[in-house]
């Protein structure tokens, strides 16, 4: 199969020529087609699958079959932060290289004003965080009512970020006739009841998921104290001649934190999370891409999007209070036919989501020790250790339950944006969209 049997034009198939695809992903021999057809559609995607242009190419295409009327946008695509709605702009643009489309992105953080400037010279295909949309529409910078596609994107990151008002706001202020493209890693009742409103008789696209089978990465966990986990991850680094390395923490502080230590060890480092300046995170991700940092630390919301090709490594400094974001996490290795390493280090108080990993990815992780840091508490951490909760209290001193962690592994999305919400500030909904947009 090609991308021009797909039904695409010549130009943008140059354009998937240019970027090398030689053939469509799985995810694009569905939706391209469907998408085509002018159908609504519903897809299970993650990132890493090519989700970005089986909805950018075919909508391009249906775009350039008719000619722009007014000033735009014409088509809206919807993301749940900076990072991805900068990376679906940067998308667009390549593949939109040889027709006449002009794209824009918006998002907040940065200033509202060159924004207005750009949308006042008109757009086909505007790339949004909803809460600056929702933003640059009260200020009268943008109208809705040529909106002929509408894709939300990365749609379960949207609600568990606390969106769900203004992509209601902003869905309620689009014509009603158009074609709607719903792409979304999960699908949870919430998520299919916004599907259900928004939805006409979709198309239904679904890939398994590569990452739950991810063949492609290895796995691996060290089971150590959390006072030892730098001095880990720094001997890990030299030990293994790591070059570029992803590291995950929880929160925004533990990846300040870790990023400072690192460097006092002699490791470049830097973090990005949604603490930081827009700039600043362009730039970390800059030079990470660039090798000049060799360790990059995220939070899980920063790292959702982030496009880093072939990262043959990426270590879990803490595992995530949602096991989901273990599998997005992973999935930042091993792309596109490469191989990859995901490492964990697991404390005590992790055992909990440490099972609950392993239950999801249906798959029991190899856990190891490193000599000079095997573990105190080493009943908890034996590396067989079953699935046995009442062994993690001994750190937390609570119920099996780390204190401060979310209840359990399977939140809702309120409670996951609050367990995120990473300052510790306990504050959600508007607080992390504005965070975060
Ligand atoms: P996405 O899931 O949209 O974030 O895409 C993940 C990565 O796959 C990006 O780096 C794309 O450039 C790349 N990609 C998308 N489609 C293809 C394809 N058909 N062949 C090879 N790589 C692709």
């Amino acid at each position: 199969m090609s991308f021009s049997s797909l039904g695409l034009s010549e130009q943008l198939v140059r354009a998937t020529t240019d970027q090398g695809y030689e053939t469509p992903s799985p995810i694009q021999l569905q939706a391209i087609p469907a998408v085509l057809s002018g159908k609504d559609v519903m897809a299970a995607a993650q990132t890493g699958t090519g989700k970005t242009a089986g909805f950018t190419l075919p909508l391009l295409q249906r775009l350039a079959e008719k000619p722009r009327t007014g000033k735009g946008p014409r088509a809206l695509i919807l993301a749940p932060t900076r990072e991805l709605a900068a990376q679906v702009h940067d998308s667009v643009n390549l593949y939109s290289k040889y027709v006449p489309t002009k794209a824009a992105v918006v998002f907040g953080g940065v200033k509202i004003n060159p924004q207005m400037m750009k949308l006042r010279k008109g757009v086909d295909v505007l790339v949004a965080t909803p809460g600056r949309l929702m933003d640059l529409y009260q200020q009268n910078a943008v109208r809705f009512n040529e909106v002929e596609i509408l894709v939300l994107d990365e749609a379960d990151r949207m609600l568990d970020m606390g969106f769900i008002r203004d992509i209601k706001k902003i869905l309620a202020l689009l014509p009603a006739k158009r074609q709607n493209l719903l792409f979304s890693a999960t699908f949870s009742g919430e998520i299919r009841a916004l599907a259900q409103g928004l939805l006409d008789n979709p198309v239904q696209v679904e890939v398994a998921a590569r990452n739950t089978t991810a063949e492609k990465v290895k796995q691996s966990v060290y089971t150590v104290d959390q006072n030892q986990k730098t001095a880990l991850l720094s001997k890990l680094v030299r030990d293994n001649s790591w070059e570029q390395v992803l590291v995950f923490t929880r929160t925004k502080h533990g990846a300040n934190r870790l990023t400072q230590k690192l460097e006092k060890d002699g490791i470049t480092a830097a973090a990005i999370h949604g603490n930081k300046s827009q700039g600043a995170r362009t730039r970390a991700l800059a030079e990470f891409k660039q090798g000049e940092v060799r360790v990059l630390v995220a939070t899980d919301i920063a790292a959702r999007g982030l496009d880093i090709k072939q990262l043959p490594q990426v270590v879990n400094f803490e595992l995530p209070n949602v096991p989901e974001d273990y599998v997005h996490r992973i999935g930042r290795t091993g792309r596109a036919g490469e191989s990859g390493h995901a490492l964990s280090l697991v404390s005590a108080d992790e055992l909990k989501m440490l099972v609950g990993i392993e239950k999801l990815i249906k798959k029991q992780l190899p856990r190891k020790e490193m000599e000079g840091f095997e573990p105190k508490n080493n009943v908890a951490m034996k590396p067989k250790a079953k699935a046995d909760p009442s062994k993690a209290r001994n750190r937390s001193g609570g119920h099996g339950r780390p204190a401060g962690k979310p209840r359990s592994f399977g939140d809702k999305p309120g409670g996951r944006s609050g367990g995120r919400s990473q300052g510790g500030n306990g504050q959600r909904g508007r607080s992390a969209q504005s965070q975060n947009s």
